[in-house]
This record gives C-alpha cells, structure tokens and sequence, in this order.
C-alpha cells in the first residue's frame, strides 16, 4: 500500500473563490477515484460494481458544474483514529473537511465511499485554520479512520408536504425558556440520504433533477417510500400537496434505473383503506422486484392532533378487516413471487387482538425495522433462550434484580421474556408498563415513552440494581423525549439505568457478564 501526503498550504476563501472560478470556466474535469458511489459499508462492493455499470456518476456530474452542490460547509473530525491513515497525516480531531476529489463534502455517504475508494485527494482546514490536501493512495476499504459530528453536513432536506396526519402537528407546541420535547422531533425531514443510511421514509415529492441524477449515479439503493395510495387524487389529498400524484411515474423511473425500494402505507381510516388499498397494493405488484415489499401500518394520532383534520385512529374491528383483506394479496404474491409482498405491522395484529404470524410469514423480514415482524423475532428469541441450560454457577438469590421497562404494546413480550430470564437465573426481573398518559391517543409504542412519565410510574417500586429502558427510547446523548437524561434518571431512581439491551440474547449475554 501507498499513501502519499501532498501538502498545500493556502488561505481556504482564495481556494473556495479559485474553485468557483474554475467551475464556471469549464476547467474542471470530471474526478477519478471517489468517483461517486454510496452504500453502507456491507454493500460497498456491491454499490462500486454498480458504479462502474453507470458510468457517469453525479459526483462527475457536479465536478462538470451539470449538478450544482448544495451549500455546505463541511464536515467536522470529532475523532481520529489511533493507527489510522488520518492519524498518520496528521489531520487533526477539530479540523474541518472540506472536499472529497474537489467535491464539496455534503454527507457521509461520501466518506463512506472515500474508505472503499483507492485514490482521493481530501481538502483540510486544520484546527490552526491553515487549509492542506492531501492525495491519498490506499488499499480499497481500508478506512481513514476519521469520526465526523454528523452525517448531513449541508443540513436535512425538509419536507414540502401537508399531510394532515403528519406526526410533527401532533406534538406539544414549543414554548420558549420552557422545558420542551427533543427539537429533532420537530423537524419534518424528507431527506433521500436519510432513507438510505438509515431507512427514513420518504416520499419523492422534494426531488430536484440533481437529486434523481445522485441517487441514480451513487445507486443509493435500497430507498423507503411512504406511498400512502397510488390512486393520484388520494395521494394527494392525503400529502396536501398537489404535485404527490405522479407516484406510480416516480417509482417507475427510479426501478427503471436500479434503485429497490421497500414502500410504505399509513393507513389512515376512510381515505385510503378499502379499494383505495386494494388499488395501491395491485398496482404496486407491478413493480416487483423493484419494490421488495410493503408495509401496511396503522397511522398514529396523539391527542395533540387538531380536531379539525378528521383523522380516525384504527379500531380493532377495521384492523381485523384489514388484516383479511391482506390475506388474498399475500397468497398471490407468494404464489407469483415466493414472499407475501406486503405485510401488516406489529401494531396491526395487536389492535385487531389477533396472533402474530410466524417468522416464516416475514419473508426474511423485509420491513423488521419499520416494525413489522418486530415482536415475533422477539418472541423467537425467547423461545431459543429457554432451550439454553439454567445458569448453574447462579443460584436464584444471586441473579442480579433488574426491572424493564415498557410502553404497553411491547409489555406482554416483555413479560414473556422476564419469564425466561427468572426461569434461567439469569435475573430476577420484573416488568414496569409504563401507560401513556403524555400522548394520549393510540400511543403506545415504547420509543415514545417520556422520561418524566418513566419517573412517575416508577416511584415508590423496588427496581432493584438495574433499570432497562427501550433501546430507543434515548437519543445518542443519552436524552429521553423531555431531555432527561439516564444518569438523572439514575440519581432518582437509585438504580444504574440503561439503555443499551437490544433484544433477548443480547440482554441475557449482558447479565450474564456482569
Ligand atoms: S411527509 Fe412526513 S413530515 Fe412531511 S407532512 Fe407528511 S407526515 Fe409530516
């Protein structure tokens, strides 16, 4: 391996005013190297094959000034590996980054390419405010080692919708110099990068051209789309926004040219339920493979929701009728596919009291973090503990006391697993359902609980050495919704809280080592 540390000094306007200049003389080609491809690190190899099929990229389409690059102002190092190639140039934790292959660095889909590229050249200002490039030959994947503080360096991408059932509208309104909700709660992100890094669902409906030619050209596959209805008029009543309809042209095109997506139905009583899903399922079968499946899930209103927007919650009985409308669709796709194609959530099963399916229904599990199939690989992890011998070296009494907490939807998998764990000696464990007093409405996922309402319910119980919180239940500070954080939640309930237990095995690895 090479690696090569060409330094250039210069004051960072000249070069950002000499970079313009070129840009507007046409003097500046198209980059090798990083060349513009993006995946998450499993299918890297995957996205630079992909890459190579494309030809043009957009990151060769926005060095030729065709796709103009949002304003940014580059990435902040929060970390620098020990042993790294960063550490070996010398860039430093507090130095900014400013261009990959002299495209300006907007997101960290960019870095992730730079790790799987051999050659970049990567613009520096240093803490010392001087600015250095450095050209850089590597073995392809062999990390840079440098920690950024965030991942959108040019900001999130807003959403351009009104949808009357829109989470952001039921939330508490904030109030100045007052305690408030988390403010990321408030943001109405429809961000592509968002969907491909972390499956945030989006809706296409804020797309530029460059957008589209990104997307494309990097094969920022697999996207998530809230679809809501095909039938153009719904789509766009239920988005409040007229240029939604054309979602059926907008798939089509982004299939047409390699991107999978996995799609979305909130399903909102009287507006798109009934034919208008049966139409939205059928004619989005005509895009498989390209789409690989799609969740139908129940739409969430907390007693924040104006009144005015007539938005239903779904009741039990139009969840069991949802459910056995599903049924025919599922066993034609099976037929046509080999997988049911859609799926409803967790949350759908458990409003219409009806028993989960098995794991073999989840075709793999296609929407697991959407929370469909959620519970059930839960459960099954369960039923693979009780197989585990009894912890011998424990007897009962020794087994640390644990309590874990919950929202009401999760409670009785919960239960099922404080069972398991008492049954092996691994805990003496109890469940704490927290009842959602805060949202009001259907809420009742345990991702929503409130630290404050936690505190509450849990006062005067004995919950022994170790509280469980949800693993989402925290932000990556440590901050519930209502910015309380587990050490506070620690001090007063006289018990380490944590947060970091996953799911069944991993939760009982946990106790076990300490
Ligand atoms: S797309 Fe999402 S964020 Fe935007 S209005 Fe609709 S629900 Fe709200």
């Amino acid at each position: 391996m090479k690696k090569y540390k060409n330094q250039v000094e210069e004051n960072e306007n000249f070069r950002i005013a000499r970079n313009k200049a070129e840009r507007a003389a046409g003097t500046r080609g198209a980059t090798s190297g990083m060349a513009g491809s993006g995946a998450t690190s499993g299918d890297i190899a995957a996205v630079l094959e992909a890459r190579d099929q494309v030809g043009e990229t957009a990151q060769s389409l926005m060095a030729q000034g065709v796709v103009a690059p949002k304003a940014s102002r580059g990435a902040q190092v929060s970390e620098v590996e020990s042993g790294s190639i960063a550490e070996e140039l010398g860039i430093m934790p507090g130095a900014r980054l400013i261009q990959i292959n002299d495209i300006p660095l907007r997101d960290a889909i960019q870095l992730k390419m730079a790790d799987a590229s051999e050659k970049i050249s990567l613009s520096v200002i240093q803490p010392n405010g001087h600015n250095e490039i450095f050209d850089i030959e590597k073995d392809a994947f062999e990390p840079l080692g440098i920690g950024v503080d965030a991942e959108l360096f040019d900001g999130v991408t807003r959403c351009k919708n009104k949808c009357p059932f829109c989470f952001v509208d039921q939330l508490p309104p904030r109030v100045r110099n007052a305690p408030n909700l988390r403010r990321t709660l408030y943001v109405r992100d429809d961000d592509y990068r968002l969907s491909f890094l972390h499956g945030h669902y989006i809706t296409l409906t804020n797309l530029s051209d460059d957008d589209y030619a990104r997307i494309i050209g990097e094969k920022l596959s697999p996207l998530c789309v809230s679809v809501q209805a095909t039938d153009a008029a719904t789509r766009i009543k239920m988005l409040g926004n007229a240029s939604a309809g054309d979602i059926m042209e907008r798939l089509h095109y982004l299939i047409d040219n390699g991107i999978q997506i996995n799609a979305q139905i909130v399903l909102c009583p009287g507006i798109n339920d009934g034919e208008q899903l049966d139409k939205s399922i059928n004619d989005l079968t005509t895009l498989w493979p390209g789409i690989e499946s799609v969740a139908v899930v129940p739409v969430g209103l907390t007693r924040f929701m104006p009144p005015d927007r007539g938005m239903k919650t779904v009741a039990t009985e139009q969840a069991q009728t949802i459910l056995k409308q599903l049924k025919p669709h599922q066993k034609a796709c099976r037929a046509r596919f080999g997988a049911r194609f859609v799926y409803a959530s967790d949350e759908m099963y458990l409003l219409a009291n009806e028993p989960l399916p098995s794991a073999a229904f989840y075709d793999g599990y296609p929407q697991y973090a959407n929370g469909v199939g959620l519970i059930r690989a839960f459960l099954d992890e369960i039923k693979t503990l009780r197989r585990q011998p009894v912890r011998a070296s424990h007897i009962a009494t020794d087994a640390p006391r644990i309590t874990m907490v919950t929202g009401s939807l999760a409670a009785p998998a919960l239960r099922e697993l404080a069972g398991a764990l008492n049954e092996k000696n691994i805990a003496r464990a109890q469940v704490a359902e927290i009842k959602n007093t805060f949202w009001g409405g259907n809420v009742a996922c345990a991702g929503l609980l409130m630290g404050e309402e936690v505190l509450r319910q849990l006062k005067g119980l004995d919950c022994g050495e170790t509280v469980f919180l949800p693993p989402d239940a925290v932000d990556n500070q440590n901050r519930m919704l209502d910015d309380i954080t587990l050490r506070d939640m620690s001090t007063q309930l006289g018990a380490t809280v944590r947060c970091d237990a996953t799911g069944p095995l991993q939760m009982a690895e946990l106790l076990r080592r300490n």
